[in-house]
């Protein structure tokens, strides 16, 4: 059978996408890499903002539109959400609940393995970096999902239910066998990391995790795909003396208001976020601290929002994804009073899009001159002196650079210069 896989949003739908390739290559499938040559096509939805559940549902009608023949099944948090209107999408096929995700493999081929010993996975994780299909050198590793937070705008906690941990075991020895298989880089990933454990018997954490992770793998690079900014373990940050651990923090803020704060039902306020970014500072030489920032959440003021403006300037975040509120249906921001014009919540992304950019650029001049280890993923072009390759620095700063051919899946000393605000270039050393 050949499948192709898309995913849409968050980088858990990029680990178990991952998954699913590993799964379907060991029950003897092929990954394809155009839906038009597909004999069945999986996409992973998104539910997070009305954009991307737009993107999963003209997605799945271009896909057929193309490929009539293929089998379409759709899963991930759109599905979740919302079956019944999915399932009315021309070219729809069968709708696969998250709760049945990681079973999805065997729902379409009840033949294949979806419990195949880590180890036995090693030639498929081999085989899948080599292949470069949806993979990159970095692995995204599930291990946990779900969230028990009740933030009144997020439709995830709805789509993907409670809070639960994959058994650290079972992670450290993922991680360990894609180290096997080639892989430099290992990014933890789950919807509440910070949650990791809490349900689990033996009452491990996050804090547990990491170093163990640290301890029983040889996996070169270890970073966190995004962390709430409460329940951090004690003495987490001291996790970062070793430093295969990358100075790398993506914690959304999400308002620098804690008028609006309060009305999301975070679980911080300016005085804690400002004291959790002094400690992860005083802790970890070099970090880029990343954060998600929504724009013209119901209520939100001009006063408001110059607030937040303010904050994020103040903390100094190094890079933002900003988000002008979305409004899910199935959330409790979506019946509050207070929403805004469009072209409020637009001039409002534009303005803190305009913060971030200044913010990034003034980090990245930092790094001038400086020599650091970049990862390179991608040949992103090509010039008479060889291949422009585009890779990552330990804490998360996307370089170029004009390699060899043979420069993907690499960690090279690369000396830094010409800082933009998406990046900065660089000369391989
Ligand atoms: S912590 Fe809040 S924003 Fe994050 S997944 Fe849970 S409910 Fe959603």
């Amino acid at each position: 059978m050949k499948v192709y896989l898309h995913t849409i949003g968050c980088r858990l739908n990029q680990s178990e996408i991952e998954t699913m390739a590993r799964q379907l290559l060991a029950a003897g499938h092929e990954i394809v890499a155009e839906a038009d040559q597909a004999d069945k096509v999986i996409i992973n939805t998104c539910a997070v903002t009305s954009k991307a559940a737009r993107d999963g549902r003209s997605l799945t009608r271009r896909i057929h539109r193309h490929n009539p023949q293929a089998e379409i099944i759709l899963t991930g948090c759109y599905a979740a959400i919302a079956p019944a209107e999915l399932s009315q999408i021309e070219g729809a096929g069968r709708i696969v609940s998250n709760q049945d995700k990681d079973k999805l493999v065997q729902i379409i081929d009840p033949q294949a393995r979806i419990d195949l010993p880590v180890f036995d996975q090693e030639p498929i994780m081999r085989e899948f970096l080599a292949g470069g299909r949806v993979a990159n050198t970095r692995a995204f590793i599930k291990a946990q999902d779900g969230c028990d937070n009740k933030c009144t705008f997020c439709i995830t906690t709805v789509a993907r239910g409670a809070g639960r941990s994959r058994h650290l075991g079972d992670v450290v020895a993922e991680i360990q066998a894609l180290t096997a298989a080639g892989y430099q880089e290992a990014v933890l990933t789950g919807v509440h990391l910070g949650s990791y454990g809490r349900d689990l018997h033996n009452k491990t954490d996050l804090r547990d995790l990491v170093a163990a992770i640290l301890t029983y793998t040889d996996i070169p690079r270890l970073r966190l795909s995004s962390l709430e900014p409460w329940e951090i373990p004690d003495g987490f940050f001291e996790l970062w003396r070793n430093p295969r651990l990358l100075p790398h923090l993506h914690m959304p803020l999400q308002s620098g208001s804690d008028k609006i704060l309060r009305r999301m039902a975070r679980r911080t306020s300016r005085a804690s976020f400002r004291q959790l970014a002094a400690a992860a500072r005083a802790a970890i030489p070099n970090l880029n601290l990343t954060t998600d920032i929504i724009v013209g959440f119901p209520g939100e003021t001009g006063a408001d929002f110059e607030e937040s403006l303010g904050f994020v300037r103040e903390i100094g975040f190094t890079r933002l994804h900003v988000f002008a509120y979305s409004q899910r249906p199935g959330t409790a921001a979506a019946n509050m009073p207070g929403h805004l014009p469009n072209a409020v919540k637009k001039e409002r992304s534009h303005r803190m899009i305009a913060l971030g950019e200044e913010l990034s650029l003034a980090f990245h001049r930092q790094y001038e001159g400086e020599t650091r280890e970049v990862l390179w993923e991608t040949a992103v072009g090509a010039n008479g002196a060889g291949l422009q390759w585009a890779g990552y620095t330990d804490n998360y700063i996307r370089v170029q650079a004009i390699g060899p051919d043979d420069l993907f899946n690499r960690i090279t000393p690369t000396e830094l210069f010409q800082a933009q605000p998406e990046g900065i270039s660089g000369q391989i050393l």
